[in-house]
């Protein structure tokens, strides 16, 4: 069968530092250098390597080249990005900046820059055999990734309907907000993903700082110790887009499996065992602990509890020399079958892959689809009143040309979106509502 690619685009300093580490974990569990060239030892790592890498035969060599596009308004995070390990791998021409900085401000996205940033995914897009869709990597709580990042979305959704679009947006916490205005910027961008996103994968900076202070025992965690842990995640989330296997093959099939409805496709990542890589030993976990682990709040890159909702589907990836004999999912769901709602049956998938993930020997991922993921929404929610009761800041987005009536509509939206969730939470199996018996989704393989 022919590749189907996903093309990376990393918008403003989380999206491209975040997106930095994630390349090397994906050079390295692909068996790729630095420069492209391949030194693995197994040949599962370049059977799918298709979906990220291009594929560069110069002379007898041949390269695995990153499909990614890295965006950034302030150049300052590119250029750091150039001169960085993969500096090199990343072609020239797929770099673009703008001299002009979007200040934190969600409305500073200059519609020149998203046509040069068309011209280069429409070139990238010919050059591929079946282009399943885009991945874009950002933080809500900024100006380029979120506001930026959001217009680009919109632009892309509009020239590729039929492609999926999947983001990895980061959320803003207090414990590591930088400025005053991140719930405006991030209510602004999640009011974007509801209605032009089809796979929200959420990540909360609360969750990722929590788990480094708890779990790897980090005293005050900078970027690069929560983009580690994010990183091994978003390399578990994408495991079964990598590697071949039965289920969630690609992008629309994991659509399929946990979007049971349109709107609520914002998905909570869970992982175990976090490894610290600065530690010696590693713990050494049997299957049913890691399993357990995929459905604690610890483990969870969102800081919500799952126990105050339930999970309406849920996709786990094992990897590492497990048997499939040893993964009890469907034990652990019929013992706390209260949290998993009944009305759509085999909603945990369960898929092994043999390739384990980078310096670990095995390891196991989630991506749920949990109602409690309305938390992270009321906790944006309530920040956002706070300052937009008072109109404080408004000026620098009404200047901008943005009109109350954005922001209004955003908090609305949200709302819904919060009771939808809570609608679905209380929802059995005997409730008519007809859009139940004919939305159910099929686990498909
Ligand atoms: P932009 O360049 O204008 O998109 O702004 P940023 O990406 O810096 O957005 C600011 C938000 O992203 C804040 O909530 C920061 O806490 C968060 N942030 C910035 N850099 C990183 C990073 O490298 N990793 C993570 N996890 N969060 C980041």
């Amino acid at each position: 069968s022919s590749t189907r690619e996903i093309l990376n685009l990393q918008v403003g300093q989380a999206g491209n530092q975040v997106g930095e580490m994630f390349w090397q974990m994906l050079l390295a569990e692909h068996g790729i250098d630095n420069s492209g060239a391949y030194h693995g030892n197994d040949p599962l790592q370049l059977q799918g390597a298709g979906v990220y890498f291009d594929e560069i035969t110069d002379g007898g060599s041949t390269r695995y080249v990153p499909r990614s596009v890295q965006v950034d308004l302030d150049v300052g995070v590119c250029d750091k990005l150039r001169s960085g390990v993969l500096g090199n791998l990343f072609p020239p021409d797929t770099y673009l900046t703008s001299p002009f900085d979007a200040e934190n401000n969600w409305a500073k996205g200059c519609a020149e820059l998203v046509e040069a940033i068309l011209d280069i995914v429409r070139k990238q897009a010919e050059s591929c055999d079946a282009l399943q869709g885009f991945q874009i990597l950002h933080s809500l709580g900024g100006g380029t990734g979120s506001g930026f990042g959001s217009l680009m979305l919109s632009k892309l959704r509009e020239e590729y309907p039929d492609r999926l679009m999947a983001t990895f947006s980061i959320l803003p916490s207090p414990k590591v907000s930088e400025t005053i205005v991140e719930p405006y910027n991030a209510m602004l961008s999640v009011d974007q993903l509801v209605n032009n996103g089809d796979l929200t994968i959420c990540i909360d900076n609360e969750a990722s700082y929590d788990i480094c202070t708890r779990t790897s025992k980090i005293k005050n965690p900078n970027f690069e110790n929560l983009n580690n842990l994010i990183s091994q995640a978003m390399c578990g989330v994408t495991t079964s887009l990598r590697f071949p296997g039965q289920l969630n093959g690609n992008l629309r099939k994991l659509e399929m499996n946990l979007v049971p409805f349109p709107r609520l496709h914002f998905l909570m990542p869970s992982y175990a065992p976090f490894y610290d890589p600065k530690a010696k030993h590693f713990e050494k976990n049997s299957v049913a602990e890691l399993t357990e682990a995929l459905f604690d709040r610890k483990n969870l890159l969102v800081a919500c509890d799952p126990h105050f909702g339930r999970y309406l589907t849920a996709a786990t990836i094992f990897r590492g020399d497990i048997s499939s004999r040893e993964v009890a999912v469907h034990d652990l769901q019929i013992k706390n079958s209260q949290h998993f709602v009944e009305w759509i049956p085999d909603n945990v998938s369960v898929s092994l892959f043999r390739v384990p993930p980078v310096v670990q020997t095995q390891s196991a991922t989630a991506l749920s689809n949990s109602t409690a993921i309305q938390e992270l929404f009321k906790r944006t929610l309530d920040s956002f009143s706070v300052i937009f009761k008072r109109k404080a800041f408004l000026h620098w987005y009404t200047g901008e040309g943005m009109d109350l009536m954005e922001f209004t509509e955003a908090e609305n939206n949200t709302l819904d979106l919060i009771a939808e969730y809570q609608q679905y939470q209380e929802a059995t199996a005997n409730d008519d509502a007809e859009e139940q018996h004919e939305d159910q989704p099929a686990q498909e393989e």
